[in-house]
């Protein structure tokens, strides 16, 4: 019944033991630290956040961040990344490898010289088109 209500939530839920700073409380010594507790860390406007979970909430967050992870999972977009940029780069070097290799441009080159050196000729004959 909870489940549907779950809203997806970006981040990590951690779980921290914490030294409270009394001098005279068992952990100041050898003794165990406090905790767990857990914190939701995410970020917000490109900062990292820390929001203490109560252990009564601990489970929802749990799950709440797994649904995110399913709904947006972060290492299958970050290869579509990595896929479309090696595409990218593929396709890339392709057509720099068919500017400098593809023979038919070569063909149009020299197929178009003679022209060119006509055209030269012409000029050279101060922009008369008469034949001698
Ligand atoms: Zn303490």
């Amino acid at each position: 019944m909870s489940e549907q209500s779950l809203e997806p939530l970006p981040g990590s839920l951690h779980a921290q033991w914490v030294r409270c700073g009394k001098n005279w409380c068992r952990c100041s010594e050898a003794g165990p630290l406090h905790g767990p507790y857990y914190y939701h860390f995410y970020r917000e406007a490109g900062k990292q956040r820390k929001k203490y979970v109560p252990k009564g909430q601990v489970q929802q967050v749990r799950s709440a961040i797994e649904l995110w992870g399913a709904l947006y999972p972060p290492i299958s977009s970050f290869r579509a990344s990595l896929r479309d940029i090696n595409q990218l780069y593929k396709t890339l070097t392709r057509r720099t490898d068919m500017k400098d290799e593809d023979p038919e441009i070569e063909d149009v080159n020299e197929g178009l010289a003679p022209y060119f050196e006509a055209e030269a000729r012409r000029l050279a004959r101060g922009g008369k088109s008469s034949e001698e």
